[in-house]
């Protein structure tokens, strides 16, 4: 699904180099739940942004469900982006004063599907999220929890190939948190290829494998063994 090689990034300011990924090598196999995790600075959003396709690398390789991503001009990765990824924010960036059902119809306006298409989809993908009879409330008649569900939603209604999660939980209070990582991994039990950072060792350890990053390097990756129910 993803497939990184030697991947670098540097950031030019001036006469100063940041090398915020070094030689950094990875494959994510569809259906993995995998969370990224290091300190402020070490370099999750640069890679986050690259594998998004919001921004390129400086040298190295990245291939995405069997398309090279490296060297496509602007316009081809924006395409990418809405076709394979679904983002999700901690600060849920949802349209204000417009419908549950609104906000999730938004990708498919982009991406040029007819209005009853759209509605239709929505509507599913509101009730994959547990929120059927929530459709018509706008962002401030819903918890927080709520609203990262419709973000959810919307992330998924394109049927992306990877859900990006960056930090979902960093402004929910704890029953929030587990009623979305619940959604989360019923999600990738469906089959949903998820990435998420987080800060939280609670978070990460709920996902199926924990990547760390330090200055720039994966200094640790590590499959989750979940515990299987007894008979
Ligand atoms: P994290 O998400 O783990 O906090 P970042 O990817 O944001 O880490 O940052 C990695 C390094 O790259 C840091 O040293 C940061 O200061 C630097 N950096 C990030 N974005 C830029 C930028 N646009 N220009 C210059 N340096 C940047
Ligand atoms: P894109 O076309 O995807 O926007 P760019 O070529 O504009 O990618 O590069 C994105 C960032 O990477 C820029 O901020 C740029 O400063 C940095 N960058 C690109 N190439 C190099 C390079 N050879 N050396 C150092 N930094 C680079």
């Amino acid at each position: 699904m993803i497939s990184v090689k030697d991947l670098n990034k540097v950031y030019e300011n001036g006469s100063i180099a940041v090398h915020a990924l070094k030689s950094v090598n990875l494959e994510v196999k569809e259906g993995e739940f995998m969370a990224i995790t290091g300190p402020s600075g070490s370099g999750k959003s640069t890679f986050m942004n690259v594998i998004g396709c919001l921004d390129g690398a400086t040298s190295g390789i990245y291939i995405l469900d069997d398309e090279k991503i490296e060297d496509l001009p602007d316009n081809e990765l924006a395409e990418i982006r809405n076709r394979k990824i679904g983002f999700v924010f901690q600060s849920f960036n949802l349209i204000p004063r417009t419908s549950a059902l609104k906000n999730v119809e938004l990708p498919m306006m982009y991406a040029g599907i007819s209005g009853r298409v759209r509605k239709q989809k929505a509507l599913e993908a509101l009730e994959k999220v547990g929120l059927g009879d929530r459709v018509e409330h706008k962002p401030n008649e819903l918890s927080g929890g709520q609203k990262q569900r419709v973000a959810i939603a919307r992330a998924l209604v394109n049927n992306p190939a990877i859900i990006l999660a960056d930090e979902p939980t960093g402004n929910l209070d704890s029953k929030s948190t587990q009623e979305v990582m619940d959604l989360f991994k019923k999600l990738n039990e469906e089959g949903v290829t998820i990435l998420i950072v987080t800060h939280e060792q609670e978070i990460a350890e709920q996902t199926n494998r924990i990547i760390s990053f330090l200055d720039g390097e994966i200094i640790m990756d590590k499959i989750i063994e979940k515990e299987k129910l007894e008979k």
